[in-house]
C-alpha cells in the first residue's frame, strides 16, 4: 500500500498544503518545529483516525480555525482510494470519508492505509520501564486485532472504577461488597488480553529474531519473552485456567490491595524482556545493541501486519535515522527496500541518495 497524495487543510501548522509523494522512500527536510514530525501525524491519522502524540483531536485543529481537512489518495487493496477526515473544534464530532461516501467510524476504513511509526524514543524502550514497553507492545497489537482493542478499552475501564472504589471506600465502606463483582470481570477480561498477548508476542519475537541475527552478522540469537502474572503457568492455555490462575493471584493480593488502595495485580503490570544468546538485555545490553534489538522490533512488526494484510504497512521514521550511525542506517534502508517510507530529518544532503526529497517550511511545502 502507498500514499501518492496528501491535502492538509488547517492542520496543526499547514494552512495549505498538497503533497505528491513516491511509492518508495520519501525524504521530508526541515528545521526544527517546521511540520515534519505533523506531516506523520496526518498520514498516521489519516489511516487510523488516531494521533500517535495528540491526547485530544482539537490540537490538529490550526490554532484559529474552526475545522481541519485531511485527505489523501491511497493506493491499497489493489484499487485507488481515497480517505478524508474533518476535524472540528470542541462539542463537534469528526467525520470520516472512504472514497467520498462517508463512514460511521474510524473501523469503517481500517486497512485501507496502515502504518507503522518509529521514532527515537522507541530506540531505547528495550532499557526503559515496563509502562513505555507495555504501550509499545499494545499499540502494536491493538493495529493488528481490532477486537485487543475493545478487551483493552473494557479492561482498563473496569480496572479505573475498581481503583475509584479502593480509594472511595474509607469514605463509604460498603463499595467493598461491589469488589467481587469488579474482580471477576477483571480476570474474565485480563484472560483475554493475555491469550492476544501471548500469540503476539510469540511471532513478534520470532520474526525480530531473524532481523537481529542478520543484523549481527549471527553473532546474537535473539530471544523474547513474555511476562504475566506470576500465577499463570502457561498464557497459552485455554481462556478459563488463566481466568482461574487470575483470581488465584487476585485473592492473595486482596489484603494488599485495600490497605494500599490500589490496583496490585493482572495484566495491567505486564512487561516482556529480550534476552541476547541467553543474557538479559536489560541487565546486559550495551547501547549499540539496545537500539539494533528495538530496531529488529520495529521492522518485525512492519512484518506481522503486512503478512496479516497481504500488504506492507507504510513506515513512519521521525528523526530515528539521523540518530544511528552508519552501519545500522544502512541496514534499516536495506531491510525496508519495499514497501513506502517517510523518513524525516533535519539536515538536507544527509540522505539525498535517497527518493524524493520534500522540504519543510513553517507549514509550507517547498519540493526538491
Ligand atoms: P523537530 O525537528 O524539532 O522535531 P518538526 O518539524 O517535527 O520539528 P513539528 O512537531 O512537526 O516540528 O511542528 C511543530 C510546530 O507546529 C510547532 O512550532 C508548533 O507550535 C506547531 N503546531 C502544533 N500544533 C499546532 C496547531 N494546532 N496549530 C498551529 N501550529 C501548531
Ligand atoms: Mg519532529
Amino acid at each position: 500500500m502507498n500514499l501518492s497524495k496528501l491535502i492538509l487543510q488547517n492542520f496543526r501548522n499547514y494552512e495549505q498544503a498538497e503533497l505528491e509523494f513516491d511509492a518508495g522512500v520519501n525524504l521530508i527536510v526541515g528545521n526544527n518545529a517546521q511540520g515534519k514530525t505533523n506531516l506523520l501525524e496526518a498520514i498516521g491519522y489519516l489511516g487510523s483516525g488516531k494521533s500517535f502524540r495528540a491526547q485530544r483531536c482539537i490540537e490538529m485543529v490550526r490554532f484559529g480555525a474552526d475545522f481541519a481537512d485531511c485527505e489523501g489518495t491511497v493506493f491499497s487493496q489493489e484499487r485507488q482510494q481515497t480517505l478524508r477526515w474533518v476535524i472540528f473544534g470542541r462539542g463537534r464530532p469528526r467525520q470520516v470519508y472512504r472514497n467520498g461516501v462517508k463512514k460511521k467510524t474510524a473501523g469503517d476504513i481500517s486497512g485501507v492505509l496502515q502504518t507503522v511509526l518509529f521514532c527515537p524514543e522507541d530506540l531505547m524502550v528495550l532499557k526503559a520501564g515496563a509502562a513505555p514497553r507495555r504501550r509499545l507492545g499494545d499499540q502494536a497489537l491493538c493495529q493488528l486485532r481490532p477486537n485487543y482493542e475493545a478487551a483493552l478499552t473494557e479492561y482498563g475501564r473496569i480496572l479505573e472504577q475498581k481503583s475509584r472504589i479502593l480509594k472511595d471506600r474509607y469514605e463509604n465502606p460498603r463499595l467493598t461488597e461491589l469488589l467481587p463483582e469488579y474482580n471477576a470481570r477483571l480476570c474474565q477480561v485480563g484472560a483475554l488480553l493475555i491469550s492476544y498477548r501471548a500469540r503476539f508476542y510469540e511471532g513478534l519475537g520470532k520474526a525480530a529474531a531473524v532481523y537481529h541475527e542478520r543484523f549481527s552478522g549471527g553473532a546474537e540469537a535473539f530471544a523474547l519473552q513474555y511476562r504475566t502474572v506470576s500465577t499463570v503457568t502457561d498464557p497459552f492455555a485455554p481462556l478459563a485456567d488463566l481466568q482461574g490462575q487470575l483470581m488465584e493471584h487476585l485473592l492473595s493480593h486482596e489484603r494488599a490491595e485495600l490497605e494500599s488502595a490500589q490496583c496490585l495485580t493482572g495484566p495491567h503490570k505486564d512487561d516482556f524482556d529480550v534476552t541476547l544468546s541467553g543474557l538479559s538485555l536489560r541487565a546486559y545490553g550495551s547501547q549499540g545493541q539496545t537500539r539494533t534489538a528495538a530496531i529488529s522490533l520495529k521492522l518485525a512488526q512492519r512484518e506481522l501486519m503486512g503478512r496479516e494484510a497481504g500488504e506492507i504497512p507504510v513506515l513512519l521514521l521521525d528523526d530515528v535515522l539521523s540518530e544511528l550511525d552508519p552501519g545500522r542506517q544502512d541496514f534499516v534502508l536495506n531491510q525496508i527496500s519495499e514497501g513506502q517510507v517517510f523518513i524525516t530529518c533535519c539536515e538536507p544532503g544527509q540522505f539525498t541518495k535517497l527518493g524524493k526529497n520534500i522540504e519543510i517550511r513553517s507549514g509550507t511545502v517547498l519540493e526538491g
